[in-house]
C-alpha cells in the first residue's frame, strides 16, 4: 500500500512527515518502497512503504526503537488491515542497548473463561467444526492483546505516548492510502465472507466488489478509534465503550439481512464476554535462547512454538553437520532438522509447556540426541516421530499428526541510533481474521483461536494444544533477535502460519551457513519441511535445489506461490545498519535507514 501519489508536499507534512529527508519519501510524495537500505542512525523494515516511513520519521524526530515500531505497527493496522491490527494479538522483542538484555511481552490473543477442550467441537455431532465454519464465527475471536502490547511497550521502554503513535495512523486511515494488488487480492480472497455481514462489505465490498487497484481506501472509523483510544486510553478498548462493540459482534455477528453471495456454513455466535477483555492480561516470559556458531539466539517462548522450534532446529543442524558439509549438506540438514523440530513442537509444545521441557527441547544435548536421526545420504521418512524426553538415543515416541495453521500476519524490525532493536510480529491470524469488522470501529477481529487444536492430534499422547479456559493457542510466530557478544548482530521475522519457522530458519541458514548476504537470504527461494511427506516449497526452489535434494529421497508437494513476508536488520561493525524487507513476496515490503550510506 502507498499513500495516495496525489498528495503534495503539504499533506504529507499535515500526515507527519518530514518531506525535506529522503529516502523515506520521493518527490512526488509517494513513500519509495526499497526492500534493502544501507546506512546509520536508525532502520526500519516492515512489507508497507507508509508504515515504514512512519516509522522512520518517528527515529528521524527523537524517537527511539519503540516508539517508531508501535507508530508502523499503528500504520500497518490501517494499511494491512487483513493481517493485523488492534483486533489481533502478537509477540514483541526487545534488546535493551544500555542493559544488554533482551525482554518480550506476550500479546497473544486468549479464549474466553468459558472455553473446555470441546471447544470447537459440534455439540449436534461430537465432530470438529471444518476451519472456514469455525473460523467465521464468533468463536473463534480471543481476548485481543495487541493495543495492550503497544501501550506496555511504550511505558516500559518508549518515550512517547500512545495517543501520540496513534495519531500518524490515524491520519493515514483518514486521509487515504491507494490499494495496491495485494490489498485487492486479500480483499477477493475474502469477498465471500465479508459479503455476509453489514460492516464489513460496506468497508471492503464498495459497490459489491473488492476496491479497484489505485483506488483511495479510507477507514474513518479506524481513524476515530484510534482517537478515541488515544484520548481515554486502552480502557476504552478492554472496558469501555469499543469492548461492548467487540463483546457485541462475537456474540451477534452483524450478519446482513441480505447476504452477498452464498456461505457455505451457519455462521455461529461466540462466548466471549466483557469480563474476559477486562480480565486480559499481558505475559513477559524470558526469551528463549540458544547458541549456534557462537552467536546467541533469542526467541518468542510460549505460547508461541517459534522461539524452542527454531532454537531446536540450529541445534540439530549445528550437532549433525559434517565438518566438511557441502551446500546439499546445508540444506538436507536445515529440512531434516526443521521435520525433527516440528515432531517435538507438535507433541510437547503449547501454552501451558513446563519450563523444563522446554529448557530440553532447546539443549544441545537434546539437539545432538536429536542430530542422530539424521542420515547425510537419504532423507528421513516423514512424518518422523519426536523424541522421547526420557530416552537418550533417537526418538523411540510413535508419530503425532501434522498440525497446520493459517498464513498471514505482518512483521516488522526495528532499531535506533542507540542501538535498541525491535522485532514484532502481530497478526489477527487467518487473512481477514474471523471476517467481522466491528461496526463504527473499523478494524477485524482476530480469528486466533482457530490455532488451538480442534481434536486431540498426537493418538493416544496427550495434545499440548487443545483449547481451555483462558488459554492460548500456540503460535509459530518467531521473532529473533541473535547477538554477538552480546551485541545485536541480527534481527528478523515473518508471516506465514507454521511456515514462520521454517523461514526464520532457512534465512538463518542461507546467512550463517551458506554465505549469503542478508538481502540475498532474504530473496532466496523459499521451503518448507514441517514433517510432512513433501517439502511445501515456491517454485524456484524446487527448480534450484530439487535435483540435488530428490536423489537424497527428499520429496515435494504442490508448489506454494510464495513463503513467508520477512523482514531483517543486520547490525554492521562501526553502528550501521542493513535492513531488508522482501524484494517480491507479497507484494515487496519496504526498509528504509535515517542516514542512507550513498
Ligand atoms: N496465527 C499464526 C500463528 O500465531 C500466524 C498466522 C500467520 O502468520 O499466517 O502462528
Amino acid at each position: 500500500m502507498r499513500i495516495l501519489p496525489a498528495l503534495t508536499a503539504l499533506s504529507l507534512t499535515t500526515l507527519g512527515f518530514v518531506v525535506t529527508s529522503p529516502p523515506a519519501l520521493a518527490g512526488g510524495g509517494t513513500p519509495v518502497k526499497e526492500p534493502t537500505a544501507i546506512g546509520y542512525g536508525g532502520a526500519v523494515a516492515t512489507v508497507d512503504a507508509t508504515a515504514t516511513a512512519v516509522g522512520l520519521d518517528v527515529l528521524r524526530h527523537g524517537g527511539n526503537a519503540v516508539d517508531a515500531a508501535v507508530a508502523a505497527a499503528a500504520t500497518l493496522g490501517v494499511t494491512e488491515p487483513f493481517s493485523s491490527g488492534i483486533g489481533g494479538g502478537g509477540f514483541f522483542v526487545y534488546y535493551d542497548a544500555r542493559k544488554r538484555s533482551v525482554s518480550t511481552i506476550d500479546g497473544r490473543e486468549t479464549a474466553p473463561a468459558t472455553a473446555t477442550d470441546k471447544y470447537f467441537i459440534d455439540p449436534a455431532d461430537g465432530l470438529p467444526y471444518d476451519f472456514s465454519e469455525a473460523r467465521v464465527s464468533g468463536l473463534s475471536t480471543g481476548a485481543p492483546g495487541t493495543l495492550a502490547t503497544w501501550e506496555e511497550a511504550l511505558d516500559r521502554w518508549g518515550t512517547r505516548s500512545l495517543a501520540a503513535s496513534l495519531r500518524p495512523a490515524a491520519r493515514v486511515a483518514e486521509q487515504g492510502f491507494e490499494v495496491d494488488a495485494t490489498f485487492r487480492q486479500h480483499v477477493a480472497d475474502n469477498a465471500a465472507a465479508f459479503g455476509q455481514f453489514t460492516s464489513s462489505r460496506e468497508l471492503y465490498l464498495p459497490g459489491g466488489a473488492p476496491p479497484a487497484v489505485g483506488t483511495i481506501q479510507r477507514n474513518p472509523d479506524l481513524a476515530a478509534t484510534y482517537r478515541l483510544i488515544g484520548e481515554l486510553g486502552t480502557g476504552v478498548f478492554y472496558r469501555g465503550a469499543v469492548a461492548g462493540d467487540i463483546v457485541g459482534t462475537v456474540q451477534h455477528p452483524p450478519v446482513a439481512a441480505d447476504p452477498w453471495g452464498t456461505w457455505a456454513y451457519p455462521i455461529r455466535p461466540g462466548v466471549l464476554t466483557r469480563a474476559d477483555l477486562a480480565g486480559y492480561r499481558l505475559r513477559f516470559p524470558a526469551p528463549t535462547r540458544s547458541d549456534y556458531r557462537g552467536l546467541t539466539v533469542y526467541g518468542m517462548s510460549t505460547p508461541s512454538s517459534g522461539g524452542t522450534a527454531v532454537g531446536e532446529a540450529l541445534n540439530i543442524i549445528e550437532a549433525g553437520l559434517p565438518t566438511s558439509a557441502t551446500a546439499t549438506d546445508k540444506l538436507h540438514h536445515y529440512l531434516e532438522a526443521s521435520a525433527l523440530a516440528f515432531a517435538d513442537r507438535n507433541r510437547y509444545v503449547g501454552a501451558y509447556t513446563d519450563r523444563s521441557v522446554l529448557k530440553k527441547l532447546i539443549s544441545d544435548r537434546w539437539g545432538a540426541q536429536r542430530a542422530c536421526e539424521i542420515d547425510r545420504t537419504k532423507a528421513l521418512v516423514k512424518p518422523v516421530a519426536p523424541g522421547d524426553l526420557n530416552g537418550s538415543g533417537c526418538a523411540t515416541a510413535t508419530a503425532g499428526g501434522a498440525v497446520e495453521e493459517g498464513q498471514s500476519t505482518t512483521n516488522l524490525t526495528v532499531a535506533d541510533r542507540w542501538g535498541n532493536v525491535v522485532e514484532y510480529t502481530f497478526t489477527i491470524e487467518a487473512t481477514g481474521g474471523n471476517t467481522m469488522v466491528v461496526p463504527g470501529r473499523g478494524f477485524l477481529l482476530n480469528n486466533e483461536l482457530t490455532d488451538f487444536n480442534f481434536a486431540p492430534t498426537q493418538g493416544t499422547a496427550p495434545d499440548p494444544n487443545l483449547p481451555g479456559p483462558g488459554k492460548r493457542p500456540r503460535s509459530s510466530m518467531s521473532p529473533t533477535i541473535v547477538l554477538s557478544d552480546g551485541k545485536p548482530f541480527l534481527a528478523l521475522g515473518s508471516p506465514g502460519g507454521a511456515t514462520i519457522i521454517t523461514t526464520v530458519l532457512q534465512v538463518l541458514v542461507n546467512r550463517l551457513d551458506l554465505g549469503m548476504t542478508l538481502p540475498e537470504a532474504m530473496a532466496a527461494p523459499r521451503g518448507s519441511q514441517r514433517n510432512s511427506a513433501g517439502i511445501q516449497a515456491e517454485a524456484a526452489f524446487r527448480n534450484q535445489y530439487g535435483p540435488v535434494l530428490t536423489p537424497l529421497g527428499h520429496t515435494f508437494a504442490a508448489d506454494v506461490a510464495e513463503l513467508g513476508a520477512a523482514t531483517a536488520i543486520e547490525f554492521t561493525r562501526g553502528g550501521g545498519f542493513i535492513a531488508t524487507a522482501e524484494p517480491a513476496r507479497r507484494g515487496g515490503g519496504a526498509a528504509a535507514v535515517v542516514h542512507p550510506k550513498r
